[in-house]
């Protein structure tokens, strides 16, 4: 790699009195200048009313400025009582090779990227000292990179290896499940991907939870905990959320203030007009939170710098209280892809073997649950980890999963929807998954125990989609459900509706 950075020093004074030579003799003899670094470097000096400098280097020229700045302070300081006011970065040009050539135009922020073959040039101009000290360039590079083998993966199949499949079963029904909900008046459309559920549909959804709470959660000891629904942004900034898919969040806005006065233009407009003035009502509000898009990332949240007790792993902790809404735009359909839906989440904490055991035991009662109880057709298959794709990291997938000492990665559950068509040839519904992300959380969050490492997982259960795919397999003929199904709900309960006359 190539790095060409010039700098213009800004001094608390002008720094008359300082000559280049004088500068290039500090940098010259300062030891802690070269100390750990393999490369050949070259800095042009020049002052007038301010410093400036040329650093020429194979080593990474933001990191060689701030040891230089650092040598600077302390001459200038102690012998002309000057400091530095003001850095400004007048130009940076970086040259490195990428694996690959790019596919088509690689833009990045703060920068102009060209491209010859592999070989890339980054130039940057008129930037503050932020670009040089919150390292803006090595992320620059990593992001060129990344955009580069996503190009390359775009286009590709995505991963997905079927694990285990139940046996084929008799389906009783094949309408869409939601179409036939609403048809009976127990479901109502709100907005788009937003619904309103009637006494029946209501029931239905919390015998679901209550199969998953009391069968499933509590019967694999998990603990319930309770988290907030309005998520500050930074927590997402940890787990990648808010650059892997900052398009599907919704996002909450909090007025600036309270105070009565500021809001009173903003009230008479809509009582005079009865409209929404959005422009306005814009300028009155921050945006610092978004609603839920999966419980884990408040349950890590909550979990900072935590250690816990060897005794408690693996600590097993779930959340059925808060919504997530996710932003699917054209892609909604009925109840089984929404923008605001019922999960409940369980997160896993403990040290890798433990983890793979837990997982396993997960699975086996998540099989007697499906056969058993809503007795389905359904298949789990190994697929892009979640924690990959919400953090837009999609393309390093297979080889993360390669190089793990031990399973890390997410199962998938599907189900068959007969209304689709055909088994074969068209897609599954994913009903829940089950993930175990490494150290990803655990390190991002500095969750400790006191003797080894600590991995995680989460498992994350759709109740929307567990409804669909229940009634897409079973119809709406109570007659036709599964006996054990049939213990948590009653025949006379799925009749009685709301009369409307
Ligand atoms: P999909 O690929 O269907 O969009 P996902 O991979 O985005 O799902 P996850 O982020 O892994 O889903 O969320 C876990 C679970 O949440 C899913 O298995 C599913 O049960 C539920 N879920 C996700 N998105 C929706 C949605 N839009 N509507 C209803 N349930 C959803
Ligand atoms: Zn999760
Ligand atoms: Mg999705």
């Amino acid at each position: 790699m190539k790095f060409a950075l010039s700098v213009t020093i800004k001094g608390s004074r002008e720094w008359t009195g300082i000559s280049k030579c004088e500068i290039d003799e500090v940098l010259s003899k300062a030891e802690n200048l070269k100390k750990g670094i393999d490369g050949e470097f070259k800095i042009n000096v020049d002052v007038d009313k301010d410093i400036k400098l040329e650093i020429l280097s194979d080593y990474r020229a933001h990191s060689l400025f701030a040891r230089i700045k650092k040598i600077l302070v302390e001459h200038t300081g102690k012998k002309y009582h000057i400091g530095i006011k003001e850095i400004f970065v007048d130009k940076y040009e970086i040259l490195f090779k990428t694996d690959k050539p790019p596919l088509k135009p690689v833009s990045v922020p703060f920068a102009d990227v060209r491209f010859e073959g592999n070989l890339c040039n980054v130039s940057v101009k008129n930037q503050d000292e932020k670009f040089l000290t919150n390292n803006y360039a090595d992320r620059i590079i990593n992001l060129i990179r990344e955009k580069i083998s996503k190009q390359y993966y775009e286009g590709k199949k995505e991963y997905w290896n079927l694990l285990w499949s139940s046996e084929r079963k008799e389906m009783k029904f094949d309408k869409d499940p939601s179409e036939e909900m609403r048809k009976r008046g127990w479901i109502f459309q709100i907005s788009k991907g937003k619904w309103f559920y009637f006494p029946q549909a209501a029931l239905m959804l919390n015998v679901m939870k209550t199969i998953a709470v009391e069968d499933f959660v509590k019967f694999a000891g998990f603990r319930e905990v309770i988290e907030s629904n309005i998520k500050p942004l930074e927590i997402w900034l940890k787990t990648g959320h808010i650059y892997g898919m900052p398009n599907e969040i919704y996002y909450v806005a909090n007025p600036k203030t309270r105070d009565e006065s500021a809001w009173e233009h903003f009230k008479d407009v809509v009582k005079i007009t009865k409209n929404i003035p959005k422009e306005e009502l814009k300028d009155l509000v921050d945006i610092n939170y978004g609603i839920t898009y999966a419980q884990c990332p408040m349950i890590y949240h909550a979990l900072n710098n935590k250690t816990i007790a060897e005794d408690n792993l693996p600590l097993k902790i779930f959340e059925k209280t808060v919504n997530s809404a996710r932003y699917e735009s054209g892609g909604t359909h009925g109840i089984e892809r929404v923008d605001e839906f019922h999960r409940i989440e369980c997160v896993f904490i403990g040290t890798p073997e433990t983890l793979l055991e837990l997982k396993e035991n997960i699975i086996e009662r998540y099989k007697f649950i499906f056969n058993e109880i809503l007795d389905l057709e359904w298949r789990m298959a190994d697929v892009v980890p979640f924690y990959m794709q919400h953090a837009g990291e999609a393309g390093d997938a297979k080889r993360d999963i390669a190089v793990a000492k031990l399973w890390k990665g997410t199962v998938d559950f599907e189900a068959y929807l007969p209304y689709r068509g055909s088994r074969e040839e068209n897609q599954w519904l994913e009903f829940q998954n089950l993930s175990i992300v490494g150290d990803k959380y655990t390190s991002a969050f500095n969750i400790k125990t006191q003797r080894g490492e600590l991995w995680s997982g989460c498992t994350g259960i759709g109740l929307e989609r567990w409804l669909v795919a229940f009634l897409a397999q079973h119809g709406f003929n109570y007659d036709d459900w599964p006996e054990k199904f049939k213990k948590y709900i009653k025949k006379e309960e799925t009749e009685k509706g709301i009369k409307f006359l």
